[in-house]
């Protein structure tokens, strides 16, 4: 079957399975040091303060809120192109990080800065569940 190029999955390799294998399964891991404590994302094998080596992967709560956002009107690449609009933002964790995400289940006049946001999932292929925010309803 033929189809389309995608420009939105991620090339999964052995340091990143365990973070997109969390994320299938309704978790968001983000990087932790066991020697400064720090918290970091996306998850990396050394830590980005302290240059430790002794890292582990620890859940987000999955509450954050809007640090900025954007809506996208145009983008022609598939599969984005069948999305349109859609909303590209940044939400700071409470632990801390901020990840770059979508914020989805919400209109787009709704939308502000500092609004609290909840994890949510996406399956967007077989193999990859990407994490997405919600405005926060508990
Ligand atoms: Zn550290």
């Amino acid at each position: 079957m033929a189809s389309s190029p995608r420009f939105d999955l991620p090339t999964i390799e052995s340091e990143t399975r365990p973070f997109w294998e969390a994320a299938k399964n309704g978790k968001l891991l983000l990087g932790k040091c066991n020697s400064c404590e720090l918290v970091h994302y996306y998850p990396r094998p050394m830590c980005p303060k302290c240059w430790s080596e002794d890292v582990s992967l620890v859940p987000a709560s999955g509450r954050g809120e809007i640090y900025t956002y954007s809506t996208v009107y145009v983008n022609d690449l598939p599969p984005f192109n069948a999305r349109l609009p859609y909303v590209a933002a940044q939400v700071d964790l409470e632990e801390g990080v901020r990840i770059t995400t979508n914020i989805v289940e919400c209109e787009i006049a709704d939308l502000e800065i500092g609004m609290p946001v909840e994890l949510r999932f996406q399956a967007i292929s077989e193999d990859v569940t990407i994490p997405v925010f919600a405005p926060r309803r508990s």
